[in-house]
């Protein structure tokens, strides 16, 4: 009969498992305290287990040095991985913001990569030979695309909007109309960052009409702003009715006041004729007389996170001497990959093939059918104890852009035999590949829209090691 005490003195010291010759293979690839660290935790939590043995347990309780270091071993790698991992998306949520919004397409790594490991011009003037501004890069593309006289790009839409409300209006009013007080996910608040920017918020109207008497009645002399909020992220239906930017901005400039539109998720492209429905586009603020527009780089527009400005170059003249904008300032790697994703939309047709949240919003129902099968079959060859069909499905834009509107997708649709969906689920949630996906109807549900084609494989041995 043991008693713990002696189970204690078995433990084995962390100088023996650092003699093993895995371990010291270890050492030349990991820092040496984090080995050390994972080490002692190792042996620690050994050591916790035979504090809480009961008595009749301790002959059945053995500790052997090879699964400390296989243990050690373990949590040498995770503990050195990064937080920040790769993930599967498989709920068909294109722009989903808890799993990084949009994707950059791999037709940029190079450009990224090169940028980002040599110095650049990144505020100096070749030309001149002088100190040059990091917002000059962006300009002659966005302007481009746009039409539009200036362009200003920060850190992402929330800061556009704070830093034009508090360079046009802090201290004054801004019309509002309350139809479009939205709350943007992750608890972003139009009306709170309207009040951080030091605005004071005149909201008119009510929740489902307002009309163009009601931004009228609202203008005196302290109006410096009329705003404009597309509210992607929720409609409302039935008795509404709203001022359109056009009538907006014709009654701006009859007092000699701006019109700023908070567009949510830029559209360059009007996707309506991929089957999606209509956004405004960008140009087409422009082009109904907003003085400015800002909108989101990580939505629909498919680059890195983002807010970018464009309107009035005497506004935003003003707006790059605020103070702010050396605070919400973006850097060489936005700058890189935001340039060179809006290239692509000098040709629409490439764009839409190319940049990765666009090409998944517009795949056709026979891509999609391919997807779905090519996944299938993967799984099927496994023969694993599961029930599994392809079946309709429904996707989402997500990024709070177009709520209500879901695109019919194909689904993988999975009942394991043996375990819980949501065993399943998780086990799949914390594999290796962190697979993360939807369950419906007691089904684990795989939608091929946003999964790749060199995921499939990675997918169907995950899914077998989870049922084992
Ligand atoms: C998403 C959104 C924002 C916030 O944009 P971020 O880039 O996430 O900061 C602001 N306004 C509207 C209308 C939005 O849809």
């Amino acid at each position: 009969m043991l008693i713990k005490k002696e189970l204690f003195s078995m433990l084995p010291s962390v100088d023996e498992v650092l003699g093993n010759e895995n371990i010291v293979k270890a050492l030349e690839k990991y820092p040496r305290k984090l080995v050390l660290d994972s080490i002692r935790e190792s042996i620690d939590i050994k050591r916790k287990c035979i504090i809480n043995l009961s008595e009749d347990s301790i002959n059945n309780f053995s500790i052997k040095l090879e699964d400390i270091i296989e243990d050690s071993l373990e949590r040498i790698r995770i503990n050195y991985s990064l937080s920040l991992k790769k993930v599967i998306n498989a709920t068909g949520t294109v722009i989903h913001t808890n799993l990084g919004r949009s994707l950059l397409s791999e037709s940029i790594k190079e450009e990224l990569w090169d940028l980002s490991s040599r110095y650049s011009n990144l505020e100096y003037d070749l030309e001149k030979g002088e100190r040059g501004s990091r917002y000059n890069h962006l300009r002659q593309m966005i302007k481009k695309l746009t039409n539009a006289e200036d362009v200003l790009v920060v850190n992402n839409n929330a800061a556009a909007v704070l830093l034009v409300l508090s360079t046009m209006a802090k201290g004054k009013e801004t019309i509002v109309s309350r139809g479009e007080l939205v709350e943007v996910g992750g608890s972003f608040r139009i009306p709170n960052i309207m009040e951080l920017s030091g605005t004071k918020l005149v909201e008119i109207g009510s929740t489902n009409k307002t009309n163009l008497n009601d931004y009228k009645n609202a203008i005196n002399e302290d109006t410096k702003v009329i705003m404009k909020v597309h509210t992607s992220n929720y409609k409302i239906l039935g008795f509404t009715e709203c001022v359109d930017i056009e009538s907006l901005s014709k009654l701006g400039k009859e007092y000699d006041i701006p019109v700023i539109e908070d567009l949510g998720s830029g559209v360059f492209i009007d996707l309506s004729k991929y089957g999606l429905s209509y956004e405004p586009t960008v140009l087409d603020s422009i082009k109904n007389g907003a003085d400015i527009v800002t909108f989101s780089g990580d939505k629909m527009l498919g680059g890195p996170q983002a807010g970018i400005i464009v309107g009035k170059k005497k506004y935003i003249d003003k707006m790059k001497q605020n103070q702010l904008t050396r605070a919400l300032r973006v850097d060489k790697l936005t700058i890189c990959a935001l340039e060179a994703t809006l290239r692509m939309y000098l040709d629409e047709e490439k764009a839409v093939e190319n940049i990765p949240t666009l090409k998944m919003l517009t795949y056709n129902m026979q891509d999609l059918e391919e997807k779905a099968l090519a996944l299938f079959n993967k799984i099927d060859k496994l023969n694993l104890d599961i029930n599994m069909s392809i079946e309709d499905g429904f996707s989402q834009v997500g990024g709070g852009s177009m709520p209500i509107e879901v695109i019919k997708s194909k689904v993988i649709a999975i009942t394991p035999n043996k375990i819980n969906v949501s065993t399943l689920e998780k086990g799949l949630r914390l594999s290796e590949s962190h697979i993360i996906a939807r369950i419906y109807d007691n089904k684990y549900i795989l939608d091929v829209r946003t999964i790749f084609e060199d995921e499939f494989d990675v997918i169907a041995n995950e899914l077998e090691n989870a049922l084992i």
